[in-house]
């Protein structure tokens, strides 16, 4: 297998699309002026406004670990709290860094099933202690698509945030794979947010298509203020940021955004097809967006390496994660499902 064979290990492996490359080439024309007053960074703001259907404020940093550190220290102090899933990012992927960029607010990891928060898990937690002696907790973050490959509902997603409003909690989106979630439910941006009661979204630039880049998006806009100083004094200010939004107009414009999460999706339901009937194989989670996470047993796994495939095995013995990608092609998931199939025979 060629080294720079398409792999299933993430959909970070994938280059970058058409649209966005081409965004940046024409955006790569003369001198424009730097730190976000460019047309560009204009044009995406304006770009992501009326594709949510809302007036939000407009931010852009380098990745998703910046984007939801920073979001969730904008919504918090120092002494609250942040309630997540025990299979979120922020908990799990993010080296601490939003407990260290909001200053000490403490993660605390709430019951998931099949990776969401439920009304009542936030519950559990929110109301588990309410002396002083515990970090007051203010936020929830809700990963969408989930790291398991689920997607919340518009009514689980209101759910919670009527659950937030009761609680006086504040409510935050991860939304590393929003397009996926939006292809799957074919619900509109702002009914997965703001219409929801979401005040924050961190959406996802770089698993679809981008080559660095999440947007912040700002619904409850009381919340954004300062933000453009959390974002310098953390190092995710942009200079040339026309490279960072450019990119974002090259896929917003038309829709291409939508396309490639679509296509990503159907990738992961063709491979969750192909290996449905091999013995011995199961899903650990339904097919939602674009991973596919199987049960196999550890030799199968172990030869599937062998044999130059590149995924993930973090969910517990014998699970494998398989990402599918905006640029992922068939052919690709059609070799991986018959191998897949063979080395569950040894
Ligand atoms: C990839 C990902 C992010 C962002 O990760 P970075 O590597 O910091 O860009 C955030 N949340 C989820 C759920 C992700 O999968």
């Amino acid at each position: 297998m060629p080294d720079n064979a398409q792999q299933f290990a993430s959909d970070n492996y994938s280059g970058i699309c058409p649209e966005a490359w081409q965004a940046m080439a024409e955006a790569n024309q003369g001198h424009q002026r730097a730190y976000g007053d460019d047309d560009w960074t204009a044009r995406a703001a304006d770009h992501f406004r009326s594709l949510f259907e809302t007036d939000c404020d407009v931010f852009f940093a380098f990745n998703g670990t910046a984007a939801n550190s920073l979001a969730l220290a904008s919504l918090c102090q120092s002494y609250h709290s942040v309630i997540c899933s025990e299979t979120a990012h922020v908990e799990t992927d993010e080296c601490g860094a939003p407990e260290f960029f909001s200053n000490g607010s403490k993660l605390l990891t709430a019951r998931s099933e099949q990776g969401k928060l439920t009304p009542a898990s936030i519950r559990e937690i929110a109301l588990k202690r309410k002396d002083i002696h515990f970090p007051k907790p203010r936020v929830v973050t809700l990963t969408q698509a989930t790291e398991v490959g689920t997607v919340y509902r518009p009514e689980e997603i209101q759910a919670i945030s009527q659950t937030c409003d009761e609680l006086s909690l504040n409510l935050h989106m991860d939304g590393a794979r929003f397009s996926n979630a939006c292809a799957f439910l074919g619900c509109t941006p702002a009914e997965l947010t703001w219409k929801a009661g979401v005040d924050v979204l961190c959406f996802g630039g770089t698993k679809n298509g981008m080559a660095v880049g999440e947007a912040i998006l700002f619904f409850n806009r009381e919340l954004a203020e300062d933000f453009d100083y959390r974002c310098k004094q953390a190092g995710q200010l942009a200079s040339k940021m026309r490279y960072l939004s450019a990119p974002w107009v090259g896929i917003l414009q038309d829709d291409a955004w939508l396309h490639y999460a679509n296509h990503a999706n159907h990738c992961a339901k063709l491979l969750a097809k192909l290996v449905q009937d091999v013995p011995g194989v199961s899903l650990m989670f339904p097919v939602e967006a674009n991973g596919v996470f199987l049960q196999m047993s550890e030799p199968a796994i172990a030869a599937l390496t062998t044999r130059g495939w590149r995924f993930y095995t973090f969910i517990g013995a014998g699970g494998a994660r398989f990402m599918c990608s905006w640029d992922t092609e068939e052919a690709r998931v059609r070799q991986l499902a018959a191998d897949i199939r063979q080395v569950m025979k040894t």
